[in-house]
């Protein structure tokens, strides 16, 4: 949501680039169906329709008339409000964000109509602002030019200080934004991100993003059982968790263990031999 906040001394991670932004706040995977499929026809028929009929704010209503009427608002958590007005906002459909931002609309502000209202929407800077140090965001944005993969991750604040942690802690300081101007660096650690999307030991319970879960009545942190596995807790475990990971057996926590740290070990191998 939160692209003009005007506050200072924080990056703000929504659109970072001309390549990609995150709409994850206005609820972009909060639809049952938040495959990328789904999701780009999904916005590609509102930004269509909101550029054809939307000229003035008294055409809003029609407008969320039919995008209510066409599509499936059917949710994974009931509680996240999942925003009809979030579309592609260019027309190579790199970037997600607000179809009311004055910017879309010849420097008119809409946003009084929508659910959180013009002030929530302009001023909301989700945790990731606080809690990702501004090196990783530069690292994040370097390497992920994909609206898709990019908001998944920007928003999972484990996934990423968990990784550059385990970096750090081999390499004996903290890892540099500069090195990824290597492309061998950037396939591995790529390699790491994109398994948000592709990660083989993914629950296929639709109704999990990262580690929460709904359980009817409160969300709840998801669980590995490694005990009933007979293991021990795994130091990726709060990756796992992110992975939305459910292991059948102790062979699969191994294997996942073994991917993991031979990621690890293939990113260190280069970056010590970096000048
Ligand atoms: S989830 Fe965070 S980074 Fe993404 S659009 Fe919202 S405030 Fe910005
Ligand atoms: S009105 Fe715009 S900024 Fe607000 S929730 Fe909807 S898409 Fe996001």
């Amino acid at each position: 949501m939160a692209n003009d906040s005007g506050i200072s001394g924080l990056r703000v991670l929504c659109q970072p680039d001309a390549d990609k932004s995150c709409g994850a706040c206005c609820g972009l995977y909060n639809y049952a169906d938040s495959s990328r499929e789904a999701l780009v026809s999904r916005l590609r028929a509102r930004s269509r329709l909101f550029r054809e009929m939307v000229f003035s704010k008294e055409d809003l209503q029609d407008y969320k008339r039919m995008i209510i009427g066409a599509e499936d608002f059917r949710k994974r958590y009931e509680e996240i409000y999942c925003c009809e007005y979030l579309g592609f906002l260019d027309k190579e459909e790199k970037k997600v964000g607000c179809l009311l931002h004055p910017q879309q609309n010849c420097g008119n502000d809409l946003r009084d109509i929508s659910f959180y209202g013009r002030e929530l929407c302009a001023g909301h800077l989700c945790p990731s602002h606080y809690f990702i140090p501004n090196a990783q965001v530069e690292i994040l944005v370097k390497i992920i030019d994909d609206w898709y993969l990019y908001g998944l991750c920007i928003t999972d604040i484990d996934l990423v200080k968990t990784y550059f942690r385990l970096l750090a802690d081999k390499i004996g300081a903290e890892v540099k934004p500069e090195a990824f101007q290597n492309t061998d660096l950037k396939k591995i650690a790529r390699r790491y991100f994109d398994w948000k999307v592709d990660w083989p030991f993914r629950s296929p319970d639709t109704n999990r993003l990262g580690k929460y879960y709904f359980d009817g009545s409160q969300y709840m942190i998801s669980h590995i059982d490694y005990e009933s596995l007979g293991r021990p807790i795994s130091p990726f475990n709060s990756i796992f968790l992110s992975l939305s990971t459910v292991f059948r057996s102790s062979r699969e926590i191994a294997l996942a263990e073994e991917l993991l740290s031979s990621n690890l070990e293939d990113f260190i191998s280069i970056y010590n031999k970096l000048p």
